[in-house]
């Protein structure tokens, strides 16, 4: 028997985690989940019989899975084992989708034989034959908005690129994810690297890019670690630098690793940030597309726009496009946290409800206590209460009820939760991170958190509810950029969905 082990990228299930699946010669998968180190052997001996094998694969396996869990952290926890069928396993999938996350727990991340062998780079080969103009209006009818947050239309902001005379343009990749609860750029570059590599080659071929940029946070050590070797891998096999593929299209790119400020997520700020200026936003006009990185048409996309790139040049525009609702095509991935059963990276199609999402997916909340509110957005996204249950996710229906899409963080809160300390918490978190250039936020955000504090401590007044309203106004109109501008939501959110909660605070009643 020839046996193998290997790693594979994020499965999404990060409440089964260590998995481990087993296929076997008649290629039956069984998965075994929350795995412990001195299960191994049970494990291996269950599905391979030849001795001489076992030894040596059961220490290899061992000393993985000993890596990757410390024993006090497992100490009382249950190992389930479970079939790939079980129902458990299937309805955590079955709603999902995966597009940017294609072929998860198949392919080892740095395998460039596997990726291919799943049809990687095919989409490359395909666009280098093609008109780039013909590219581009491929990705625009396709329907794919920027996934970083703001949803602005991608085929629309190559095209603005692309029109743009210059010697050089540059491309970047936006993995500076600085939410908290949000892990979806992480776990994109961790375990598709090659995919985010494709999507950039094809749109600096579209836009005629001539250099690229990974902005990645310097607290993602793994994904720095893969996508520096993945560039490697490329560069070898001529996916990058001069001639790719043997064509007259060249380009190569670096990574920057980002120090962990928020704002430096925000298009200007990151690339003042490449130049090695301090990570302040400015004001556009003009757009980095016209005027960019060093002065030059740059074009940004998310981590995740351009992890569908691929999908949408393989499968067709309409394949795509026939994904999800009206203005909101394709899938979202979302990182999953908070009070919920079944927590994890998720993929699913746009135009599910949060119900859905929670109930079906996540397996509903934790010890069986009620669903109060979701996060959707991270810090610049909203609180969404259980009257709204039944929203649907995209990004027209978010913003009506205050919230935003954001880059895809979902925290669930149960009936425990107070909501004046989670407005708090997020606004102290934005608070924080605001770089200081303009007053509404600097001040506006400083003088909002004072008054949460007088609150929560059980010092505040019906009039300071008022304040708070109108510092937050203010605070959305007055600011610069995105950070500033949407810091106020959820506190916005909270007050118009849990005014009681507010009032139990100033009335004692709490
Ligand atoms: Fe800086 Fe806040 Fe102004 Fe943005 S809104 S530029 S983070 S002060």
């Amino acid at each position: 028997i020839n046996l193998h082990l290997k790693n594979v990228g994020c499965v999404g299930m990060c409440h089964q985690v260590p998995l481990v699946e087993v296929i076997d010669e008649n290629k039956h998968s069984k998965l075994y989940a929350k795995v412990k180190p001195n299960e191994v052997a049970d494990i291996i001996s269950t599905h391979f019989k030849p001795k001489h094998f076992l030894d040596r694969l059961k220490s290899k396996a061992y000393n993985f899975l000993e890596k990757v869990q410390s024993d006090e952290s497992w100490e009382g926890v249950d190992r389930y084992m479970i079939d790939v069928r079980d129902e458990m396993v299937s309805s955590f999938l079955d709603r999902q989708l995966p597009v940017a996350t294609e072929h998860r727990g198949v392919i080892n991340p740095l395998d460039m034989d596997e990726y291919r062998s799943f049809g990687g780079f095919e989409a490359l080969r395909t666009v280098l034959k093609m008109d780039r103009h013909e590219v581009i209006r491929t990705v625009k009818e396709s329907g794919l908005r920027g996934r970083g947050g703001a949803g602005f239309l991608t085929g629309l902001k190559w095209e603005l690129v692309e029109k743009e005379k210059g010697e050089k343009k540059y491309l970047i990749c936006n993995g500076d994810e600085g939410d908290p609860g949000a892990f979806m750029d992480r776990m994109l570059l961790e375990s598709y690297p090659y995919r985010v590599i494709e999507g950039m080659l094809i749109a600096a071929f579209a836009v005629q890019a001539t250099d690229g940029y990974f902005y990645i946070r310097a607290e993602y050590p793994l994904a720095v670690i893969r996508i520096r070797q993945a560039l490697i891998n490329c560069r070898e096999q001529n996916l990058l630098g001069e001639n790719i593929l043997d064509s007259n299209f060249n380009f190569d790119i670096q990574i920057y690793e980002g120090a962990g400020a928020f704002v430096c997520g925000e298009e200007t700020a990151l690339m003042a940030s490449i130049e090695g200026n301090r990570g302040f936003p400015t004001i556009r006009p003009p757009f980095p597309a016209q005027k960019g990185l060093w002065g030059y048409p740059t074009l940004i996309n998310n981590t995740e726009t351009f992890a569908q790139v691929s999908y949408i040049i393989r499968n067709g525009n309409d394949h795509f496009s026939a994904i999800g609702t009206e203005h909101s095509k394709g899938t979202k991935v979302f990182s999953l946290a908070g009070k919920v059963n079944r927590g994890g990276l998720i993929e699913v199609p746009m135009g599910i409800t949060i119900r859905q999402i929670v109930e079906e997916i996540g397996g509903g909340v934790q010890n069986g206590k009620k669903f109060k509110a979701v996060q959707v957005g991270g810090p610049s996204g909203g609180c969404i209460p259980a009257s709204l249950y039944d929203t649907p996710i995209d990004y027209q229906s978010l913003i009506e009820v205050g919230a935003m899409m954001g880059s895809g963080g979902l925290v669930v809160l149960d009936e425990d939760d107070c909501m004046v300390d989670i407005a708090r918490y997020f606004l102290s978190f934005t608070q924080n991170e605001s770089c200081g250039k303009c007053t509404f936020c600097r001040v506006g955000t400083k003088r909002m958190l004072d008054i949460l504090n007088k609150i929560t401590s059980g010092k505040g007044t019906k009039k300071d509810l008022d304040e708070l309203k109108y510092l937050a106004d203010w605070t959305k109109k007055g600011s610069l950029c995105n950070l500033g501008k949407s810091a106020p939501n959820p506190v916005l959110t909270t007050l118009q969905y849990f005014h009681d909660e507010y009032e139990a605070h100033i009335e004692g009643r709490c």
